[in-house]
């Protein structure tokens, strides 16, 4: 059975009720894609306000993917999650080819990876669930 595998250094401090929802999503995913998903960054290596940091983001590996998986990757967490949460193909320059059109550019990303978040309408920390 596919499961997801936290790579070396991955800490998760805490769950807000979108990480739940993200982890959810992803064993769905990776029983979709009939692979295993390597988490790549959970509450570890980012600034103390970042969803990551607050449990309400997680990052997936892909490595390792043709252009194809990445795209069906992404199509799996938009279909899991739905219109609550934004799933972005996040790299560090602009790729060649279909993956283009999908990408987000960030230059202080390692690495491509997905990155799966709550929408930034969508009060889903733990923060913001247990105020309620
Ligand atoms: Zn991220």
């Amino acid at each position: 059975m596919p499961v997801l595998i936290p790579k070396p250094g991955v800490t998760f401090a805490q769950i807000a009720p979108a990480g739940g929802a993200i982890l959810a999503a992803a064993g769905i995913v990776a029983m979709r894609m009939n692979r295993d998903l390597t988490i790549t960054s959970a509450t570890d290596s980012h600034p103390a306000e970042d969803p990551h940091t607050l449990g309400a983001a997680l990052d997936f590996s892909v490595g390792g993917m043709s252009e194809a998986e990445i795209l069906m990757l992404v199509t799996h967490f938009q279909d899991a999650l739905g219109p609550k949460f934004t799933v972005l193909y996040e790299v560090p320059t602009k790729p060649n080819g279909v993956l283009a059109s999908i990408c987000y550019v960030n230059p202080k990303a390692t690495g491509a990876h997905v990155h799966v978040q709550h929408t930034k309408q969508f009060a889903y920390t733990l923060q913001e669930a247990m105020a309620k």
